[in-house]
């Protein structure tokens, strides 16, 4: 069955010859690229092998003599190949190995194979990614994603990822920042809150449950145009100055990132609740801060809501939360409308 699949192997293996030759950081393995090729052939899809199956005469013809390159290819190799330089040869199968994603884009690789992933970044500033594969682009520049097998590290692969802007959006140390200063563009629209930020809320709702609390999602992703909607009938009922001290113009509001939430009761009577307590000296052990802390409005530009949640990370949110600043102080940045 192998041999008709030579010729795809082939293209798929020049496809991805320098990830090859770069498998996980080892030195390149010459005597290692007949074994690669098989393990392309492995993951050939259903689709690849109707559309080689035509070809499989003149592939059984081609067999022969390839079976027979490959067979004196593996002899040079037991007797030039250490154990180790052996491992390398087999590297995991995923549905790419190289990727552009702009500021903020999040992209999941395939693994075509049954194994128990290990994910790690070379540069977390630039691009992260979680337990699942859900690479996260966070900053311009270019780093490398490794996902290994924790049974046998030596089976992985290596994604190349560069990281490009995203025209529009401000990034402050990695950070999409929403504030009245800095706005979103119109057509910026994640679809939905993010999927870390949806996995960290997950854990942060069961952290509160085993403290014998509930805390649930009461608005998360807003687009532009539902915020405009909002901040206009805001701006009717109260006027437009008491309307921006807790509601934030189009294109302003820290929901449009995907990365925001409030919970529960979205008014002045859920502070001081057991509930807004626990947020406020828990949320950052799940990646979270309070956004909008008692006593800082004239630095964040609202007033305190002890509801608003803004995911960084569990990193960063700690090291917001340990120095006690707001987002704006941390990063020295202004929240202020222009006009
Ligand atoms: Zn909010």
């Amino acid at each position: 069955m192998r041999s008709i699949f030579k010729k795809y192997s082939l293209l798929m293996w020049l496809i991805s010859l320098s990830a090859v030759l770069s498998s996980c950081g080892m030195e390149p393995v010459p005597s290692a690229e007949p074994s690669s090729m098989t393990v392309a052939s492995d993951s050939v899809t259903n689709a690849a092998v109707e559309e080689t199956t035509a070809e499989s005469t003149e592939s059984a013809r081609e067999s022969s003599s390839t079976d027979k390159n490959e067979e004196e290819e593996k002899t040079e190799s037991a007797s030039t190949t250490t154990t180790s330089q052996k491992k390398t040869d087999k590297k995991i199968p995923l549905s790419f190995y190289e990727t552009e994603l702009k500021v903020g884009e999040t992209q999941m690789p395939i693994v075509d194979d049954e194994i128990k992933e290990i994910w790690t970044s070379s540069d977390n500033d630039v691009a992260s990614v979680d337990e699942f594969g859900n690479i996260t682009a966070k900053a311009e520049g270019k780093c490398t994603i490794t996902v290994a097998d924790a049974d046998n590290k030596d089976y992985c692969a290596e994604i190349n990822v560069t990281v490009v802007p995203q025209p529009g959006l401000t990034y402050i140390d990695g950070i999409l920042i929403a504030n009245k200063t800095y706005s979103l563009p119109s057509d910026y629209n994640p679809g939905g809150l993010t999927p870390e930020t949806n996995a960290a809320f997950e854990k942060l709702v069961q952290g509160a449950a085993n403290d014998g609390l509930d805390i649930y999602l009461s608005s998360g992703f807003r687009s532009y145009s539902l915020q405009q909607q909002i901040y206009n009938q805001y701006c009717y009922d109260y006027g437009q100055a008491q309307a921006d001290t807790f509601s934030a113009r189009p294109g302003h509001s820290e929901h449009q990132t995907g990365m925001a939430i409030d919970v529960n009761i979205i008014d002045d009577s859920f502070a001081g609740t057991p509930e807004a307590i626990w947020i406020e000296n828990h949320c950052f052990e799940y990646g979270f801060i309070l956004r909008y802390p008692k006593g800082k409005e004239d630095i964040t530009g609202y007033k305190y809501e002890p509801w608003h949640i803004r995911y960084l990370g569990v990193d960063t949110a700690k090291a917001v939360h340990d120095s006690g600043l707001t987002l704006e102080e941390y990063l020295g940045i202004d929240s202020k409308y222009s006009e």
